[in-house]
């Protein structure tokens, strides 16, 4: 991410959300991005997964120019290399927890789709809840769904905004240690935007956006 700002227009003014920032992460590493809410940090997220374009600057995702490509080619590069876990778990209301999981895999051509996705669910503790609806799920199953679903593309890269939010202590390091276990063991590099100073102080780094500004960086 180099000299990375973002602005949004609306109701009449333009408002900067990110001026300036600076920062770049190995492949395999894991980083965490910490600050006080509305500083910015899920807006940053968005622009390395390549959901959405810098205003200024470049970010670059294993050698690709993200902020130069088109929205096509962004989806053609998240669906190759990306895995995200949203704030609002953006599960598809008309899907099970399972379908949710599957689909993904299914419009890619992959095999053992049903098995995998089932495995997966287990993993996160949800093997009694894959025929449910995301609305018959309280929120924190709703998360780890939307895990199993971003672990099941095998993603370069994992960005993950807020993973342990809504979820009690147990889960919450069931959840910690199921992605540290994807960073160790599939080189997964994982960025996670989150509160939780126990699960930052994990990653080998961390940074800290504060207004826009990114104002530390720090090795753990
Ligand atoms: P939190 O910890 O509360 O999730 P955050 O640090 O992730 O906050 P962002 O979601 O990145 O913060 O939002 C940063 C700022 O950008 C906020 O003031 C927000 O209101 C504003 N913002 C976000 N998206 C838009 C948008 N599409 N249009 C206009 N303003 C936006």
């Amino acid at each position: 991410v180099k000299n990375v700002s973002k602005t949004y227009q609306g109701a009449g003014q333009t408002l900067t959300v990110l001026n300036d920032v600076n920062f770049s992460v190995e492949a395999g590493s894991t980083l965490s991005v910490v600050g006080p809410s509305g500083s910015g940090k899920t807006t940053l997220l968005g622009l390395c997964a390549g959901l959405d374009r810098s205003s200024k600057g470049s970010v670059e995702l294993n050698n690709i120019r993200l902020d130069q490509l088109s929205e096509d080619e962004r989806a053609q590069v998240r669906n190759r290399y990306v895995g995200f876990i949203f704030q609002n778990f953006q599960l598809l209301p008309t899907l099970t927890a399972l379908e949710n999981v599957m689909v993904p895999l299914e419009l890619r051509g992959e095999k053992n789709v049903r098995a995998r996705s089932m495995s997966l669910l287990d993993k996160v503790g949800l093997n009694n809840r894959m025929h449910h609806y995301p609305a018959q799920l309280s929120g924190g199953e709703q998360q780890r769904v939307s895990l199993a679903r971003a672990f099941a593309n095998s993603p370069r890269i994992l960005f993950a905004d807020e993973p342990t939010g809504n979820l009690d202590v147990e889960t919450s390091d069931k959840v910690i240690k199921l992605l540290f276990e994807l960073n160790q063991e599939a080189g997964t590099t994982l960025i996670i935007v989150t509160h939780n100073l126990e699960l930052a102080s994990q990653t080998k780094r961390i940074i800290k956006i504060k207004g826009g500004h990114l104002v530390a960086d720090e090795l753990n």
